[in-house]
């Protein structure tokens, strides 16, 4: 038997890879795993194309899909046309044991575009394979980044749609554009009034609500999701740590086997758990540093073992990591409690009721010998923009600074090399970048992108170029309450 899924709440049974995909998550509330993670002698991989790695770590997980099916996905995902260097992602050495890996060279400027690639190939095939021939509605919640890579990634694909939630004001005037101006018969984007998440829960509950799926299902559409709780979406993250962690094998950084740091600026943690995935498959990293900023639910959980929601909202120039439910945290807590799905439902459960859980201090202990959280604040973050830009000349993002002043503080012990996660390029947030530089700029987004390009910031990434003379075709804003009907209209 080959690689079956289960749920993190164990209140479903099994599933195929293809089926994962397509369910997007159990329907009666957990998230789909491997029921075990595989080994991978990543060391046979070193001096390979990003797109040989992904075929080579994605193998293991896509049980039924055929080498020339693995390799069709990866390799319609990964162009020359979606990607703006041949090597998908790139690992730039910074000094001082540091380096920076950019993950934000494809269509929409964020790391979610490697995922948001090649999803929509694993369900095509996995439509396929299931003998789905109903119409797949994509939901997905968005705190700014995830929303335009899936419209990227679904627009115009035949036998689906796309719906995107996002919260009103609470994304950067370019991700708004950015989504707003989605062309693409099959797309629509809503603003809701609220946080991400509000938008995040609206989700699972239209997932779960079976009233809804019924209704749906008479009308041949079955719902599905593009957000890292679903497994297609979060497993081709883990490509790229084995990338990154081989190219500092090829730059002489390190021998094949020596152990290194990865720090990942954190909302959701879907990126960091990919590391996760890819520490348990083999590849040599010591420890994951979780960065967050002033929204520090997952520091303060990884200190004291209580994950506790009830606490103020900020929005931060790091949006995408304006988090207070970080979804993907289940799955993890789901390995460390030794796979027992009754704890996880419990603490779920508590989280459902009372907005936090505690986890015990033997399962903490368990956490810490992996994880190590810091948080930033603002002030800090302007600060290490400034700092990399005069020292090094390297310009990098909020949510990135964010990571980078994280493994800067005295918190941490720099003593192996370490890769830093960069998830944004610096257009998608000129104006805050700039005042991290120490440029004042007046005007607005679009004058700070022009003046951040005579910084040595490189060339405007294409997906901010020219985006304020686009045309605005989605501007809906909905309450809360009105998501529902929203989905049973579209
Ligand atoms: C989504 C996002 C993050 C957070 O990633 P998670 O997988 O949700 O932890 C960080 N930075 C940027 C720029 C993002 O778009």
């Amino acid at each position: 038997m080959g690689m079956r899924y289960i749920s993190t709440r164990g209140n479903s049974p099994p599933v195929s890879f293809a089926e994962a995909v397509t369910l997007g998550m159990a329907p009666s509330g957990g998230l789909f795993v491997p029921e075990k993670i595989p080994i991978v002698d990543f060391s046979k991989l070193a001096g390979m194309p990003y797109q040989e790695i992904a075929v080579n770590t994605l193998t293991p997980y896509m049980d039924g899909f055929d080498k020339s099916e693995i390799e069709s996905c990866v390799n319609e995902a990964y162009t020359p046309d979606s990607f703006d260097i041949p090597s998908v992602v790139s690992t730039v050495p910074i000094g001082n044991n540091l380096h920076i890996l950019e993950l934000w060279h494809g269509p929409t400027a964020a790391f979610k575009d490697v995922a948001l690639q090649i999803m929509p190939q694993f369900m095509r095939y996995s439509k396929i394979k299931s003998g789905d021939n109903s119409h797949t509605m994509i939901l997905v919640a968005t705190s700014g980044d995830t929303g335009k890579a899936a419209l990227e990634g679904f627009k115009n694909r035949a036998g689906i749609s796309i719906a995107v939630f996002y919260p009103h004001g609470g994304v950067s005037e370019v991700q708004r554009l950015q989504m707003a101006t989605t062309d693409g018969s099959n797309t629509r984007v809503i603003a809701v009034r609220g946080n991400f998440d509000d938008c995040q829960n609206g989700v699972k509950a239209l997932f779960c609500d079976e009233a809804l799926r019924n209704e749906a299902a008479g009308r041949g559409v079955k719902f599905s999701s593009a957000n890292s709780i679903n497994w297609g979406r979060l497993c081709p993250q883990i490509v790229y740590y084995v990338k990154s962690y081989l190219d500092l094998v090829a730059a002489g950084a390190i021998s094949y086997g020596d152990g290194i740091d990865f720090c990942v600026p954190t909302g959701n943690f879907g990126n960091i758990l990919a590391g996760y995935y890819a520490r348990g498959m083999g590849l040599p990293i010591r420890k994951l540093i979780c960065a967050s900023n002033r929204n520090n639910v997952l520091t303060d959980f990884f200190a004291g073992g209580v994950y506790d929601k009830n606490r103020e909202f900020h929005k931060t120039m790091s949006p995408s990591m304006d988090i207070l439910i970080s979804s993907n945290l289940e799955r993890f807590l789901f390995e460390l409690s030794g796979r027992d799905a009754g704890m996880v439902a419990g603490w779920y459960g508590s989280l459902a009721k009372t907005g936090s859980f505690s986890i015990g201090a033997g399962i903490l202990e368990k956490t810490k010998e992996i994880i190590e959280a810091h948080w930033v604040d603002e002030s800090t973050v302007l600060e290490t923009i400034g700092t990399l830009y005069h020292e090094c000349g390297y310009v990098m993002d909020t949510h990135s600074a964010v990571a980078v002043a994280a493994v800067s503080g005295p918190g941490y012990k720099r003593d192996v090399p370490i890769i830093v996660a960069s998830t944004a390029s610096p257009y998608k947030f000129s104006q805050d970048v700039l005042k991290g530089l120490g440029i004042a700029v007046d005007g607005d987004e679009f004058d700070a992108v022009r003046i951040l390009s005579s910084t040595g910031a490189g060339a405007v990434h294409r997906a901010v170029d020219g985006l304020n003379k686009k045309r605005v075709l989605h501007d809906r804003v909905i309450d809360i309450f009105g998501m529902r009907d929203e989905v049973r209209w579209f």
